[in-house]
């Protein structure tokens, strides 16, 4: 299947110095004439970048294109190479070094700062579901595919997030987590980006899982598009985030529906994901 562009094409990039593995990016002033945040996510495409096949491999498969998962069965030496490409496209815009999450579907945030990070070898970093730095040139990243990746910037303070919430990691207010943490740090007026991921039409689940996640919010408990219970969670991110006063705005592209997103729900336990990113430009 021929990708459709990426979730709002173009938008943004431009006054980004928007390059190519990002399709999505967007440069937040820090009201002093300079950059102070970046937020970014990627596609499948990835901006037109992808690996070759091996040879006698099928011409489309289920890791073609940019994933940046080690985690979900693509070839390690293929993830890597991604992830080398990736961090030469960021190292133009102020990066200096890209900081995975080791993910779990748990509501804990890891605190990035100087100090940590000189005394602590980067393996050892908890697995987590959210972090947040006011450190320049740390890039963080969340990957997803299906769930909501969430991108939090102050870009006057310098500080910025990631977080990964799918259904347990909402209702466990994750991302309010994180936005809590970049208080602490001082972050006051903080943008909050949710990347794509599967919409409420799309994401079918058993009537006692959608009461469950009602039972948080009334707005994440929603129906498929032929009336079967659904849960919308972005929704709940959007409610739970604007409720603690960020700024939220969300990207178009529902993963499940589109052919340029990874989704899990749709492609099963082989796929990639996409990943979304904030970094403060060193
Ligand atoms: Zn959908």
């Amino acid at each position: 299947m021929t990708p459709t562009p990426g979730p709002d094409p173009g938008r943004d990039a431009a006054g980004a110095g928007g390059r190519g593995l990002l399709p999505w990016s967007r440069a937040l002033p820090d009201g002093r004439g300079g950059t102070g945040a970046v937020l970014a996510h990627t596609t499948r495409a990835g901006g037109g970048w992808s690996p070759s096949p091996a040879p006698g491999a099928p011409a489309v498969g289920p890791y073609d294109g940019l994933d940046l998962a080690l985690h979900v069965g693509d070839d390690p030496v293929a993830v890597r190479a991604a992830r080398r490409a990736l961090a030469a496209d960021l190292a133009p815009r102020g990066v200096r070094e890209v900081q995975h999450l080791q993910q779990v579907h748990g509501a804990d945030v890891a605190v990035l700062r100087a100090e940590r990070l000189r005394t602590a070898g980067r393996g050892d970093l908890p697995a987590v579901d959210a972090a947040v730095t006011d450190v320049p040139g740390l890039a963080l990243v969340v990957l997803v595919a299906d769930c909501v990746p969430v991108l939090l910037a102050d870009a006057g303070a310098g500080v910025v997030g990631v977080a990964h919430a799918g259904r347990r990691g909402a209702v466990a207010g994750t991302a309010l987590r994180a936005l809590e943490a970049m208080r602490d740090l001082g972050a006051r007026d903080v943008v909050a980006v949710l990347g794509p991921s599967i919409c409420g039409r799309c994401y079918e689940v058993p009537p006692g899982l959608r009461d469950e996640v009602a039972a948080v919010s009334p707005v994440a408990a929603t129906t498929t598009w032929d009336g079967r219970p659904a849960v919308d969670v972005a929704a709940l991110v959007l409610e739970q985030l604007s409720g603690a006063g960020a700024r939220v705005e969300q990207l178009p592209g529902c993963t499940a529906e589109r052919a340029d997103l990874w989704s899990y729900r749709r492609d099963g336990a082989a796929s990639g994901r996409l990943a979304g990113l904030a970094w403060v430009p060193a």
